[in-house]
């Protein structure tokens, strides 16, 4: 049964509450894993996703397949230090499982979306990092209202008196990344997260 507190005082009572919720397949939805959350009150940097993979729902960390390969190659970070760096969460947090079409992950739906905020809203409020970069056009578009990745990727912006730096999703499957000059942007936006993170101290500038 999923609890919700109406209040939390540490990112350690709600990451014990987060991992058990089941709101959404109390509402109905075909969920395939349990929460995927990783993270302590010490990062400083905040990287929200769309939602788990099959392999990250098997495993329970976020990014362990393909696509959080590429991610890391974007960023120059080894395994090691991209665990240590980002505090994980994602939109929704629960593996989707696929479509009727069978291709790729299903999109979490709105309802999913709206139950999921509430991990993220609290998350956010009590770590108050210092730099979240988005992944994907859902994340960018759930944190800072963009209809489209191609309106933000590249560029910095302000949240709550923190830096919000989007990137594309690394997965490849919406062919965003077959142009070149989104491929531009990218390594843009990739040179923006490395350079937040070395004023961060989470890594050398440029690395
Ligand atoms: S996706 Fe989020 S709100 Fe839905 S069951 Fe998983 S953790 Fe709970």
């Amino acid at each position: 049964m999923t609890r919700r507190r109406s209040s939390y005082r540490s990112l350690a009572s709600l990451q014990r509450d987060n991992r058990v919720c089941r709101a959404c397949a109390e509402a109905g939805y075909p969920l395939e894993s349990l929460p995927v959350v990783h993270g302590h009150a010490e990062q400083r940097a905040y990287l929200l996703g769309q939602a788990p993979g099959v392999v990250e729902g098997e495993e329970r960390r976020p990014w362990r397949g393909r696509a959080g390969r590429t991610l890391r190659r974007w960023l120059d970070l080894d395994e090691e230090q991209f665990y240590a760096t980002f505090y994980c969460a994602s939109v929704t947090r629960c593996y989707p499982g696929r479509p009727e079409t069978g291709r790729g992950d299903r999109t979490p739906t709105p309802r999913e979306q709206a139950l999921c905020a509430f991990w993220r809203e609290w998350e956010l409020r009590l770590l108050r990092p210092e730099l979240v970069v988005t992944v994907g056009g859902l994340a960018a578009r759930r944190l800072l209202g963009f209809g489209s990745i191609s309106e933000c990727v590249g560029a910095t912006f302000e949240l709550g008196g923190c830096r919000v730096v989007p990137l594309p999703h690394p997965s490849g499957a919406s062919g965003w990344l077959n142009d070149a000059a989104n491929r531009a942007r990218l390594d843009q936006a990739a040179a923006l997260v490395r350079r937040e993170l070395g004023r961060l101290g989470s890594m050398e500038p440029g690395g």
